[in-house]
């Protein structure tokens, strides 16, 4: 299938890239490279410069490159930032949501994957968390992502024809296991990336934030999955979708480990003893959040191959070792 990537410069956009033509699909990349890189598209893949919230680019690549599906990575991510620039996060994500469908339309691409997250549920009282469980989202981010799912389920409602599936990714992890591309974001707050810097001595020190939660070591649990294992999922679900669906499914391994056994088991990985300090709490963190993945694997057959956390954390390791400045490498 010819798909196009808005996104495909980006982490997780760039490495479902990677696995698109390994399995034989035409991906072609769409990206207004804000926080995205030109090295991690491979030189084969078509990148169209654009923002998705200029409608008629978008349109004009979707007839440009008869595009069959799309698969939507466009996003601002950072929790902490959507609460200092809530517009922004609007205008790229919700707007940006809207652009896009409405290019579609225009050009009959009826098919589109979408990257949703456990940000959307808030703070579940009940472990694991379900696709029925309720969503309360806390912060603009996940606000904004709740609302791109409600606006597909009522464009959904206007064309039978229309079919889209969201993903709702938990903590994703790694990196390529052939070490082909990788994590580089600016700012990077996400744990295993600052843990592997503080081991490459880049930083001085990772700093636990909060070991008082009501945990059995005290830290918050979170579920990682294998970005290798999400992209598969993608493809899996862009193969399997028929006109009509409007599904969600949560994209995790069904287990979580606290911030101490990530710290840990990144100490036997790089075989360095990492300084590590306890803060107070990040707001808006809630202390556990893992996914029951059961809809995906009885529904469409899919599951996460990398559930071992130290497998997970190599793979991210070997990157960043050969990459310790990202794509400026
Ligand atoms: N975390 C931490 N120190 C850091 C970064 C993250 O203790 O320097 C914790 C954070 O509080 C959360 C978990 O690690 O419980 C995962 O955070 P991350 O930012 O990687 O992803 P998020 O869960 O926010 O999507």
């Amino acid at each position: 299938m010819k798909v196009l990537v808005a996104g495909g410069a980006g982490y997780i956009g760039s490495h479902a890239i990677k696995q698109l033509l390994a399995s034989g699909h035409e991906p072609i990349a769409l990206d207004n490279l804000y926080r995205g890189h030109r090295a991690a598209v491979p030189h084969e893949v078509p990148l169209v410069e654009a923002d998705i919230n200029d409608t008629e680019l978008v349109a004009k690549a979707l007839e440009q490159f008869e595009i069959d599906c799309v698969m939507h990575f466009c996003a601002l991510t950072y929790v902490g930032e959507s609460v200092e620039r809530p517009l922004d996060y609007y205008h790229n994500n919700v707007a940006g949501m809207t652009s896009l469908l409405r290019a579609m339309k225009e050009t009959a691409v009826r098919r589109l994957v979408f990257s949703s997250t456990c940000a959307t549920y808030g703070e579940p009282v009940h472990m694991p968390i379900t696709e029925t469980t309720p969503q309360q989202p806390i912060n603009p981010y996940g606000r904004s992502k709740l609302m791109c799912e409600r606006i597909l389920a009522d464009e959904l409602a206007t064309d039978e024809n229309f079919a889209y599936v969201a993903l709702r990714y938990f903590n994703v992890a790694g990196c390529a296991a052939d070490g082909s591309i990788g994590e580089d974001h600016d700012p990077e707050t996400h744990i295993i990336p600052v843990i592997l810097q503080t081991a490459l001595g880049r930083r001085e020190k990772i700093t636990i934030f909060g070991d008082d939660y009501p945990t059995p070591d005290g830290t918050c649990i979170r579920d990682y999955v294998h970005v290798e294992d999400l992209s598969d999922a993608h493809i899996l679900v862009m193969e399997q979708m028929q006109p009509g669906w409007g599904r969600k499914y949560n994209l995790g391994i069904g287990a979580g480990y606290s911030v101490r056994e990530v710290i840990d088991a990144a100490k036997r990985v790089t075989n360095t003893d990492i300084p590590v300090e306890t803060g107070p709490r990040r707001p808006g963190d809630p202390p556990s959040l893992y996914a029951d993945p059961a809809l995906i694997a009885e529904q469409l057959g899919w599951k996460a191959k990398i559930t071992d956390l130290d497998r997970i954390i190599e793979t991210a390791w070997a990157w960043f070792q050969n990459h310790p400045d990202g794509y400026a490498d």
